[in-house]
C-alpha cells in the first residue's frame, strides 16, 4: 500500500469496507499506522442474498483477525437514483463514480457523527478500481463533511496478490463480480441473468440491511448475532 496523505499515525480512521476479500489486506495495512473502524455500507449490491453473503464474510474475517465493524444501512433508493441514465456505462465509468461517491459521502457522514477524524477505503485494492477517481472523490467528499480521507493505493506493494492469498488462507468467500446488477452482465463466469430493460436482472429484492441504527461490533463480540 501506498499512503496519499500526511495523517498523523495513531489518528482514529472510519475505513469503507466493500466486502472481505480486499478487507483481508486493506484493513491490516491501515491498522499498522491508525486507529481503523471497519464501516460497512454497499447499498450497490444487487440482491439481499448477496448482501448478505458478503457482510457474513466480514464477520467471518473479523473473527479470525478482530477489528470494530460499524455495519450500515438503508441507501438504496438514492442508488438507484445516482445510477439511472448510466446503465450501460462500462466499469471504472461515470456509474461507477456515482457509486463510489456515495459509499464514500455515507462513510464521511458517519464518521463525523461518531467524531471520527478521518475516513478511509478498501476501494483501492481491487485492479478494477480507478484508484486516482477512488482517491478524488474520497478528498472532495472529506471537503464537504469536514473529515479528512486517508488517500492510498492499496495495490501498491501487491496488496490484490496479499488480498488474495489472505482470502484463500481464511477461506473467505470470494464474489466474482463487482456488485451491481451491471456489473453482472459480462462476466464470463457467471451463468445467463434474466435481464431487465435496463441489462440487469430484477431487481425485487433491494430491501436489506439492518434497519433502523447500524450495528456495532467489537472485536469479541457475537458478531454473527447481528445477521438475520
Ligand atoms: S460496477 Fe461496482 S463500482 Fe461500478 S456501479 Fe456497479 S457496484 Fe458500483
Amino acid at each position: 500500500m501506498k499512503l496519499l496523505c500526511d495523517i498523523p499515525s495513531g489518528t482514529e480512521v472510519l475505513v469503507h469496507i466493500c466486502c472481505a476479500p480486499d478487507a483481508s489486506y486493506g484493513v491490516r495495512a491501515l491498522r499498522d499506522r491508525f486507529d481503523v473502524t471497519g464501516f460497512f455500507y454497499n447499498p450497490n449490491i444487487d440482491s439481499r442474498e448477496e448482501l448478505r453473503k458478503r457482510l457474513r464474510t466480514t464477520l467471518d474475517l473479523i473473527e479470525a483477525d478482530p477489528f470494530s465493524l460499524v455495519v450500515g444501512g438503508g441507501g438504496e433508493e438514492a442508488w438507484e437514483d445516482a445510477a439511472r441514465g448510466m446503465e450501460g456505462e462500462p466499469e471504472r465509468g461515470r456509474r461507477c463514480e456515482a457509486c463510489v461517491r456515495l459509499r464514500l459521502a455515507e462513510t464521511a457522514r458517519k464518521a463525523s457523527e461518531l467524531g471520527m477524524p478521518a475516513f478511509g477505503t478498501v476501494l483501492t485494492v481491487s485492479p478494477k478500481k480507478d484508484e486516482a477517481m477512488v482517491n478524488r472523490v474520497g478528498r472532495e467528499e472529506g471537503e464537504r463533511t469536514g473529515v479528512r480521507f486517508v488517500g492510498a493505493d492499496m495495490k501498491k506493494g501487491d496488496g490484490y496478490l496479499k488480498s488474495v492469498r489472505a482470502s484463500r488462507e481464511l477461506g473467505l468467500y470470494r464474489q466474482n463480480y463487482c456488485g451491481c446488477r451491471f456489473s453482472m452482465r459480462k462476466d464470463p463466469l457467471l451463468g445467463p441473468v434474466e435481464q431487465t430493460e435496463q441489462g440487469g436482472p430484477p431487481n425485487g429484492d433491494r430491501k436489506y440491511g439492518t434497519g433502523g441504527d447500524p450495528a456495532v461490533v467489537k472485536p469479541g463480540g457475537s458478531a454473527k448475532q447481528r445477521i438475520r
